[in-house]
């Protein structure tokens, strides 16, 4: 993974082209997004869901958006940085799967910034774990890569290896709530003998996207249930409540 990293650092070197639109920008630009694409972004600066922490239109009446109405999560708070549009897609598209993965550093500078604000001291952070089949394939777990980068910006410890996938899941795009959550059911484990490590822990899960929630809420289940004092969860983007569209 690391030789791979750098590779791509030379070949794509980070800081030069804007990592959504691909124009050159100044080195010192933050994130190095342009500011053309800063303003594309749906920052989650203004009226966010109070459990999940997805945006909530300024005019919402409600302090929890409608799938938090509806169903119970496990993670305690839910916190991310932008809403899940158009270029926030393009990007995570193009970390995702054009092996772009100094991107996802950049991701992680956003997400640590986003996270200066607030108070709880987490014992440790620790990235949604993927199948090592797939992990295989793809060659890095980007969920890791964003976590293990952004543990190193907020200065909390990273753990890469407690939480396990035990179960290959399906694809969950084309998933609906139930379909969703019964997907990942069970789907992952702590590592044998790690489960000292959590007990009475406040820890902050790291994924790149949160759509319904059920991943997270899967992962959580099993940290608390193993011991865990509380799991939060943070997000690059939050996606639309699926029963809006
Ligand atoms: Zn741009
Ligand atoms: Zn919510």
């Amino acid at each position: 993974m690391k030789i791979k990293e750098n590779i791509f650092e030379v070949i794509f070197p980070s800081n030069i082209y804007c990592i959504c639109c691909g124009s050159v920008i100044d080195k010192s630009r933050p994130y190095a997004l342009c500011d053309s694409c800063v303003e594309k972004f749906h920052w989650a600066t203004g009226k966010t869901c109070k459990k999940c922490g997805k945006i909530l239109e300024e005019t919402y009446k409600n302090d929890y958006c409608h799938d938090c109405m509806d169903t119970k999560h496990v993670f305690r708070k839910g916190y991310t940085c932008s809403r899940y549009g158009l270029y926030e897609r393009a990007v995570m598209m193009d970390y995702k799967y054009n092996d772009r993965s100094y991107i996802g550093r950049k991701l992680a500078e956003i997400m640590a910034d986003r996270m200066k604000k607030e108070e709880i001291i987490w014992h440790m952070v620790i990235p949604v774990p993927v199948h090592p089949s797939r992990e295989k394939k793809r060659g890095y777990n980007q969920s890791e890569l964003l976590a293990k980068y952004f543990a190193k910006k907020a200065d909390i410890p990273f753990d890469g290896s407690i939480l396990i996938r035990n179960k290959n899941t399906e694809p969950m795009k084309a998933l609906d709530l139930a379909e969703r959550r019964s997907n990942v059911k069970n789907a992952f484990c702590i590592k044998k003998g790690r489960e000292k490590d959590i007990i009475d822990k406040e820890i902050l899960l790291v994924d790149d996207i949160f759509t319904t929630g059920s991943t997270l809420d899967s992962c959580s289940l099993e940290l608390i249930r193993k011991g865990a004092s509380a799991v939060d969860v943070l997000t690059f983007a939050a996606g639309g409540n699926l029963s809006l569209g």
